[in-house]
């Protein structure tokens, strides 16, 4: 931040700065106004923060926010025991007890996992949920980590590791809006998630945009297209999480090779002519070196390989990285998906289109060929020693 001010006012609003969703601006207007506050509600604003700090802790059980050892729903004997809901944070808590649909308890892992962030699954209360499915007769976990991209990765490792146990596990989002924040979905839509209790994909349908007026099969090009770079992007979150090193390599082959299948698609298809001369601004895109950084860490050493440039017109070799092609691929899908998802669907389509064409294609080619021979390679070569001592025994029964 930029040192403007002098002394406790500058380190007022720096702190201020620290706080989520306070950006330099906003932590200048709270400064000023704190400056120019009487003296009583600068004060009780104070005992509050402390009280907080001191008295307010974390459930010891499931996470949540509580100011005695248990939160009041783990201490509520009502509440069934066998059923736990798990949720990114004790604001999800909140959101799902105003619908008054939910019966057991809940589990709060304390974020969701984002290679973008630096948040692994080591960061998460994911140890103490399986403690607890050893301690407690638990028959059925609902995972309502927010419907978006970390959200998806998170409760797709959770299923993973819960399999083994045999319980019932369902995943809340059926009717959730894509892309979102548990904590924004109304009571009516939250609710009837519960009723329902369906494990099944987000509902993609096309929110109504009044001004465009699209063809259907175009519509229908755009939602493949969305859910292909959803998965993708999963695909690639997780293997950068460092999960699970050993199936980074199939799970990329396969992620690849469909999300070329979409992009095939999209080279098929005649130019699509985006409604607006300017693109519409869909906010600044999300940082994703984390990514790239995670990805060259799970690829080291054999993250370099020889690219040609233009195997058409030229012959030229340069240098390729699958770390960089990858998290070049995600940087388009996710401009792309950013528009879909804010109902601007000809232009996500458009960028889609256009960044096949223009870069990603390229990139997702050079990686897939560079993926299928490190499967090759990793199933074919083998040892001289045992190759030749297989020939011998071979030939001498
Ligand atoms: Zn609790």
């Amino acid at each position: 931040m930029v040192l403007v001010y002098e002394g406790a006012v500058q380190d007022l609003i720096d702190e201020l700065g620290h706080l989520p969703g306070i950006g330099p601006k906003s932590a200048q207007r709270i400064a000023f106004h704190l400056l120019a506050a009487e003296e009583g509600e600068v004060q009780r604003l104070v005992e509050v923060l402390s009280v907080v700090k001191s008295r307010v802790r974390f459930c010891t059980v499931c996470g949540n926010v509580t100011e005695a050892e248990l939160c009041r729903i783990c201490a509520d004997p009502r509440r069934d025991q066998g059923l736990i809901c798990v949720v990114e944070e004790p604001k999800d808590v909140v959101a799902i007890e105003r619908t008054r649909e939910f019966a057991g308890r809940y589990h709060v892992l304390g974020g969701a996992i984002s290679p973008i962030d630096g948040i692994g699954p080591g960061d998460l209360r994911i140890t103490e949920l399986m403690a607890r499915l050893s301690e407690t007769a638990i028959t059925e976990i609902i995972i309502a980590t927010d419907p978006n991209l970390e959200g998806e990765a998170t409760a797709s490792y959770l299923a993973r590791q819960l399999a083994p146990f045999g319980l019932r596990v369902s995943r809340l989002a059926s009717g959730l809006p894509v892309g979102g924040d548990l904590e924004y979905a109304d009571e009516v839509t939250l609710g009837r998630a519960f009723e329902e209790g369906e494990c099944s994909v987000p509902d993609t349908s096309l929110a109504d945009d009044p001004t465009v007026t699209i063809m259907q099969d175009l519509r229908a090009v755009a939602d493949t297209t969305s859910v292909e770079a959803r998965h993708f992007l999963e695909a690639v979150t997780e293997v950068a999480s460092g999960a699970s090193p050993d199936t980074a390599i199939p799970v990329l082959l396969l992620g690849v090779s469909q999300v070329l299948v979409a992009g095939a698609r999209l080279g098929a298809i005649e130019d699509v002519v985006p409604t607006e001369r300017f693109e519409p601004d869909a906010g600044a895109d999300p940082d994703i070196d984390p990514l790239r950084d995670g990805l060259a860490m799970v690829f080291e050493g054999l993250d370099d390989y020889v690219d040609l440039v233009d195997p058409v017109t030229s012959q030229e070799l340069t240098q390729g990285s699958l770390s960089n092609d990858l998290a070049d691929i995600c940087t388009d899908l996710l401009h792309g998906q950013r528009h879909y998802e804010s109902g601007q669907v000809v232009e996500a389509l458009w960028w889609w289109q256009f960044s096949y064409l223009s870069s990603w294609g390229e990139r997702a080619a050079a990686c897939l060929r560079v993926l299928q021979a490190i499967v090759a390679h990793i199933r074919l070569d083998a040892d001289e020693d045992i190759v030749a001592e297989a020939e011998f025994d071979a030939l001498h029964p």
